[in-house]
């Protein structure tokens, strides 16, 4: 029967008849479909098309009926193979382990991605907080961070160059955005560096940019060089922003070239660039001239208005003088009322004439302050280099010798250098290199003056007094090297080394068992102006083991009086540490009372010029008693010093001063002269 259906699928029969069973069972495996005719199940049936020929169909209801009376007719066969079912094939004995095995691989997988799954989430999840902890520390660091390849073009900026820089990451990483944002004279810089990676895996180079609102910023780039996978050379850096800590290099560039009131360069500032301006000349650069301004009894304009009204006075004149000039010259602010110019030379000895004159003229004009209409006149020194100097010495040397010819006449004068001048300049130029010498070889030494109490004629003080042993010329007196120090700056190395000296001797004496009294030390004005006075004087005390009660600083009067607020404030600090504060040359300036009694003085130090003829002169009398009573009044020490005449010495003690100090009573001696004095006052012997 399967053939027939066979036969009708594939187009070899037009239809096929089956019993039901058959037909159901099997037709639809060979796609054909049912036919509405059903068959007598007891009969014979058989289907053909109208067209076959009735001969034909007969014929095989002839087969038909014959087939029906024999057993195993193909319609019996067929019939049986219909009616008897498929034999089922048994399973085999492998398939249940093998679906369990599988089924326990298929939940093994399942539980094992879920698992996964579960640990993707976590490490997610982690990852997660670390991008944002990342993402944080990138936004809130004060560094940029950045990927770049070797050439040190970025590809990757942290995001906080926003904030940073006002620069977004992409434009900056577009078109070379990175570059152009760095300044011209700059780029050379970071292009070197980027040759010299591959030598070194690790770089810092400091340049400038501009940054998104348009302002200059220094920074650091620090690079360094990664292998990347790819086998590229790729570099991660840092950008860090400088700029603040230029700025204040800067400022303190500044303000260690300038000088404040005027915002001048300085005197250090002066010498340097006329250090290079006469280099320049050696190398046949042109040469130039240094003009030092000094004005003429500025220090009575001081006194009589206050500081106030001078340190606007010499603010005005910096305009004015810079006002005279070409922005290429320099002008300088090199001395309390001195001002320095440095330019070229000029074409004709004309042209200096009415600079000069031009210059002094223009000083000269009355200047409103305040309430006060002031005129001040001035004297100028010229000298040029390289002809009236080789170095920065000689030079000022030589503008200082016009100077003070310019002065001889009263100021308001100007003089050029002339060689008839000349002995001083190798004087001051020998001094300036000398005192660093005689700084590095010991050459300074101290000598110490008694002070005695008057009334008990007892040893209560020495004051100490720098001498210059100097190889050639033998010993120098304070007064033609310290003034000069004192402009020069090295004071403050000498007033050092004084009292390291005079703390160390103290501390000699007594490990020799010597009852030394106070030692006093002169100090310059320019300490007092020092913050860091008190804490260096702490210092040396603690160095050698000094009580500070053992220790005495002494302040002339017109150092207190220039800038009383700031000595006192430095004198408040030394008052704090225990140290006696004494006011040497009292008398000689103008103090004013009020200020006097404000400061933390332990004494008093009377001129020696109001000692002179004082047995002729009962103004000095009275002044002298006026003094006395003062210091009485405000519980003040007091000391005479410069004695040298019993008619002196009777006079004090008469009117009552407690403390002198003079070649009468004594004259300053050396370290070992010292000792043997005190070697007698131990045994109570006194002047
Ligand atoms: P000063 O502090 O007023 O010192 C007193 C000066 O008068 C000393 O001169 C002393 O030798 C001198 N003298 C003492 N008794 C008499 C006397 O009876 N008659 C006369 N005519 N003079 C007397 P010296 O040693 O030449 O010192 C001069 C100035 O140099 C001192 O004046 C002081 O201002 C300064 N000086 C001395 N040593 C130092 C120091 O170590 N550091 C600083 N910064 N300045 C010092
Ligand atoms: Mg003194
Ligand atoms: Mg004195």
């Amino acid at each position: 029967m399967l053939e027939a259906f066979t036969a009708v699928e594939s187009g070899d029969a037009d239809a096929a008849a089956s019993n039901n069973f058959f037909g159901a069972r099997f037709a639809s495996r060979h796609g054909l479909a049912d036919a509405a005719i059903t068959f007598d199940q007891q009969s014979l049936h058989f289907a053909a098309p109208l067209t076959v020929s009735p001969d034909r169909l007969e014929a095989i209801d002839d087969m038909l009926l014959r087939w029906k009376g024999q057993g195993d007719s193909p319609y019996f066969r067929a019939l049986q193979r219909a009616l008897v079912p498929e034999p089922l094939t048994a399973m085999p004995p492998w398939v249940v382990p093998l679906t369990m095995g599988l089924l326990f691989v298929v939940v093994l997988l399942l539980v094992f991605s879920a698992l996964l799954r579960w640990r993707v989430k976590a490490r997610t999840r982690a990852l997660e907080h670390y991008r944002r902890q990342l993402e944080h520390v990138l936004d809130s660091s004060t560094v940029v961070l950045y990927q770049a390849s070797a050439t040190l073009a970025p590809f990757w900026i942290s995001p906080n160059v926003v904030r940073l820089f006002g620069l977004s990451a992409a434009e900056l990483i577009e078109n070379a955005g990175w570059e152009s944002r760095i300044l011209e004279q700059d780029r050379d810089k970071r292009s070197r560096i980027a040759a010299e990676l591959s030598d070194a895996d690790q770089l810092a180079v400091d340049y400038r940019i501009i940054d998104g609102h348009g302002k200059t910023r220094h920074l650091r780039d620090e690079m360094r060089v990664l292998a990347a996978r790819d086998g590229h050379t790729e570099v991660i850096g840092t950008w860090t922003d400088l700029t603040s800590d230029y700025e204040q290099r800067e400022r303190i560039r500044f303000l260690s070239n300038h000088d404040r009131l005027t915002r001048l360069p300085n005197r250090a500032f002066l010498r340097e660039q006329l250090r290079t301006a006469i280099a320049q000349t050696d190398m046949g650069g042109q040469g130039g001239m240094l003009l030092i301004i000094d004005l003429d009894r500025f220090g009575a304009i001081n006194e009589a208005m206050g500081m106030a009204v001078g340190d606007q006075l010499l603010a005005a004149l910096a305009r004015r003088i810079l006002g005279q000039l070409a922005a290429t010259d320099l002008v300088a602010r090199s001395g309390n009322d001195e001002f320095c110019i440095l330019m070229g030379a000029a074409d004709s000895c004309e042209t200096t004439a009415r600079l000069c004159q031009g210059l002094l003229e223009r000083i000269a004009v009355p200047i409103q302050i305040e309430d006060h209409q002031l005129t001040v006149t001035a004297s100028i020194g010229l000298a040029h280099f390289p002809a009236h100097g080789r170095n920065v010495s000689e030079v000022m040397a030589a503008a200082e010798l016009a100077l003070q010819q310019a002065r001889k006449g009263g100021g308001n004068a100007w003089a050029a250098y002339r060689p008839e001048l000349g002995t001083v300049t190798s004087e001051r130029m020998f001094l300036e290199q000398d005192i660093n010498k005689a700084l590095e070889q010991d050459q300074f030494e101290l000598f110490y003056q008694p002070q005695y109490s008057l009334t008990e004629q007892r040893l209560v003080g020495l004051e100490c007094l720098i001498r210059w042993q100097h190889p050639r010329r033998g010993m120098i007196m304070p007064g033609a090297f310290i003034p000069f120090a004192e402009q020069t700056g090295q004071i403050r190395k000498i007033d050092i080394w004084v009292l390291r000296k005079a703390c160390f001797q103290l501390g000699q004496w007594r490990d020799a068992g010597l009852d030394a009294p106070r030692v006093s030390v002169n100090l310059s004005a320019s300490e007092f102006r020092s913050e860091a006075l008190a804490a260096s004087i702490a210092a040396v005390i603690q160095e050698f083991g000094i009580a500070p009660e053992q220790l005495e600083l002494e302040i002339t009067e017109t150092t207190l009086m220039e800038a009383p607020d700031q000595a006192a404030g430095v004198m408040l600090a030394l008052d704090k540490l225990g140290v006696h504060l004494s006011m040497d040359d009292f008398g000689t300036g103008y103090s004013n009372l009020a200020q006097l009694l404000a400061l933390p003085l332990d004494q008093l130090k009377i001129d020696q010029s109001l000692l002179a003829n004082i047995e002729h002169s009962a103004q000095k009398q009275s002044v002298l008693k006026a003094i006395i009573a003062l210091a009485r009044a405000l519980d003040m020490e007091l000391i005479a010093e410069g004695i040298e005449t019993p008619a002196q010495l009777e006079f004090l003690k008469h009117a009552g001063c407690p403390l002198g100090q003079g070649y009468l009573l004594g004259r300053p001696l050396s370290a070992s002269q010292t000792e043997q004095l005190l070697r007698q006052h131990c045994s109570e012997v006194t002047y």
